[in-house]
């Protein structure tokens, strides 16, 4: 406990899943969370977790960003989770498909470490966790086109943002998921038609034998936000059960 304590921490799609876990354990750790989401409803559910703030934020609306990053100020922590999963391969995929995932996965995070970066500096430092997935960098995974591409992205920017800034006191690092219990991927395997069978089949994408925990990948946001990872920068971090092996 205690490893954020006053740490003011930042983060999108904030309302369920790797977000939701992740504002438990900057909550645990002692820090203070502007948790924020798209979907008011289901974000409303976070209030009475101890220090967190709850705020509407669409990651697609470059106004909106700017106005938050002007209110906010200097977090000391940015944790980038907002994306989303478009299944299919390339010829699957539409002029659309490309843009609205390059859009939630990627440009959302240009878009608010750009804003918050000159305030981050001025302060000293922070550490940005932004989320991308196994899928694109560690692997390539079957019918993941845009996903992987948008993803692979959110590595490439990591990379970029950690070179540049280093020298400001600036981290940042990126997670790479495998497959993870999730609001988002309960209702895929429902979409298939076959819920059981769908279930099984991501069940058996991790050598391990199960699906991981959002949790397990709060944890390592946990690690990454906190000082302890100090000379850590530029880095991704797989936490797949295995299927990237
Ligand atoms: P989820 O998909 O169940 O929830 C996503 C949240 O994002 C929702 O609360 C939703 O309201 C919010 N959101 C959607 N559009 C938004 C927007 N425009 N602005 C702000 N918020 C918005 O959660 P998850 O499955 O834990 O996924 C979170 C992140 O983890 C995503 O970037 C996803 O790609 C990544 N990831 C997930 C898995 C997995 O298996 N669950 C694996 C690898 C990577």
């Amino acid at each position: 406990v205690d490893r954020l304590k006053d740490k003011l921490c930042v983060v999108t799609a904030a309302a369920q899943g790797i977000g939701r876990a992740t504002v438990e354990a900057f909550s645990r750790e002692g820090a203070r969370i502007v948790a924020t989401d798209v979907n008011e409803e289901t974000l409303a559910a976070l209030a009475g977790i101890p220090n967190v703030t709850t705020r509407k934020l669409d990651v697609l609306d470059a106004a909106a960003i700017a106005a938050f990053a002007a209110e906010t100020g200097a977090p000391d922590v940015l944790f980038n989770c907002a994306g989303i999963v478009h299944a299919g391969t390339i010829l699957e995929a539409s002029e659309a498909d490309w843009e609205r995932a390059f859009d939630l996965n990627a440009r959302s995070m240009f878009r608010l470490i750009k804003a918050f970066l000159p305030a981050m500096v001025a302060n000293g430092g922070a550490s940005i966790v932004n989320i991308a997935s196994v899928a694109g960098v560690p692997m390539g995974v079957t019918n993941r086109f845009v996903y992987s591409a948008s993803k692979a992205a959110v590595i490439g920017l990591t990379r970029s943002i950690a070179i540049d800034f280093i020298k400001d006191g600036i981290r940042c690092n990126a997670i790479c998921p495998g497959t993870v219990e999730s609001p988002s991927l309960e209702g895929r395997m429902h979409a298939t038609g076959d819920y059981d069978k769908a279930r099984a089949a991501f069940i058996a994408r991790q050598p391990i034998g199960r699906l991981g925990k959002a949790e397990e990948i709060a944890a390592i946001a946990v690690h990454l936000a906190s000082d302890e990872s100090g000379y850590t920068t530029g880095q991704w971090f797989t936490a797949d059960g295995g299927m990237s092996l």
